[in-house]
């Protein structure tokens, strides 16, 4: 069997595998860096009930946005692709890779798989799961730049000119679903005839594992201060920061009393929150957010649950 006709009886019924509305597709594909497609689905469905067309995204209210956004994790994917649509509402959705690549938030994986599913351009996308196939057909024990960069040649050897962003989808499914991580179901694999890995007995050792960065610990002090009615002073977190744009607590000048703490994770490090009392007349420029409004603002997820803690 072919990965096309493997696709086309096994490939999963995906909300945006049914589209070809530019709008959709850059959604589900922005969603899908860096979250697995369990996490997306209930997010992409609401997202699209609230947002159904570009229009609509691009007059919503930033923060209405923002919002809708809140649990997926790195918001500045949310704040690019909010950019990107008002400027294709202004001026017309771009057609192929390099049109992609230049809007805000689109790197050459997006672009690729953009450009291949919309604009029919046979351009592979190699991410982890392609890389997987491709170092264990190929027997390949390189790891870092070197087997990505094999993965990509290997790919556009092999992606159709007739269905490439079917292609593309099909051997990101494979990996997904057949060519696992651990345990691979090489006998529902179409590739098994052609697998060095399957012939060789190597499909437990390859890929070969790439050394993971150490974490490093950090403490991120908070400062909580409250108004006589309950509301909560938030600052909003600035462009170079984490959390960029979504609403924190502020950091203190002088240190109060420990109240709470979270511990979170952020790339490779991991954070403690602690929140303090906050010492002294609260800074100027607090947002006072009462207990009413909490739910519609756009608060990472440590932060809510810091302030869960706290009793908001
Ligand atoms: S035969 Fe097994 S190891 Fe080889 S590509 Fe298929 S699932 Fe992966």
């Amino acid at each position: 069997m072919s990965l096309l006709d493997w696709y086309d009886r096994y490939g999963r019924d995906l909300p945006w595998r049914r589209t070809r509305d530019p709008y959709a597709v850059w959604v589900s594909e922005v969603m899908l860096q860096q979250t697995q497609v369990a996490t997306v689905l209930p997010y992409y469905e609401r997202w699209m009930a609230r947002f159904p067309t570009a229009a609509s995204l691009a007059e919503a209210p930033e923060e209405e946005v923002m919002a809708h956004w809140q649990g997926l994790g790195y918001y500045r994917r949310c704040r690019n692709l909010l950019e990107g649509v008002r400027r294709c509402v202004a001026n017309g959705f771009p057609v192929g890779h390099d049109a992609w690549r230049s809007m805000p938030g689109v790197g050459d994986y997006t672009a690729a798989a953009l450009a291949s599913i919309l604009d029919g351009e046979p351009t592979p996308v190699v991410d982890g799961n392609v890389e997987r196939v491709y170092a264990r057909v190929c027997a390949d024990d390189s790891v870092g730049d070197t087997r990505r960069r094999a993965a990509r040649a290997w790919a556009q050897t092999l992606i159709s000119h007739e269905r490439p962003g079917d292609w593309n989808q099909a051997i990101m499914e494979l990996g997904a679903t057949v060519c696992r991580p651990r345990n691979p179901r090489c006998e529902a694999c179409p590739l098994q005839s052609e697998c060095l890995a399957f012939a060789r007995g190597l499909t437990d050792s390859l890929p070969t594992p790439k050394p993971r960065p150490t974490t490093v610990d950090r403490t991120h002090p908070v400062a909580v201060w409250r108004r006589a009615d309950g509301a909560v002073g938030m600052v909003q977190a600035q462009e170079a920061e984490w959390w960029a744009g979504l609403w924190v607590l502020p950091t203190p000048s002088a240190i109060g009393q420990l109240i709470a703490s979270v511990t979170t994770t952020v790339t490779h490090h991991r954070v403690v929150l602690s929140a303090y009392e906050g010492v002294g007349e609260p800074p100027t420029g607090l947002r006072w957010v009462t207990r009413g409004e909490l739910p519609a603002v756009p608060i990472p997820a440590p932060f809510r649950k810091l302030l869960t803690k706290l009793g908001f």
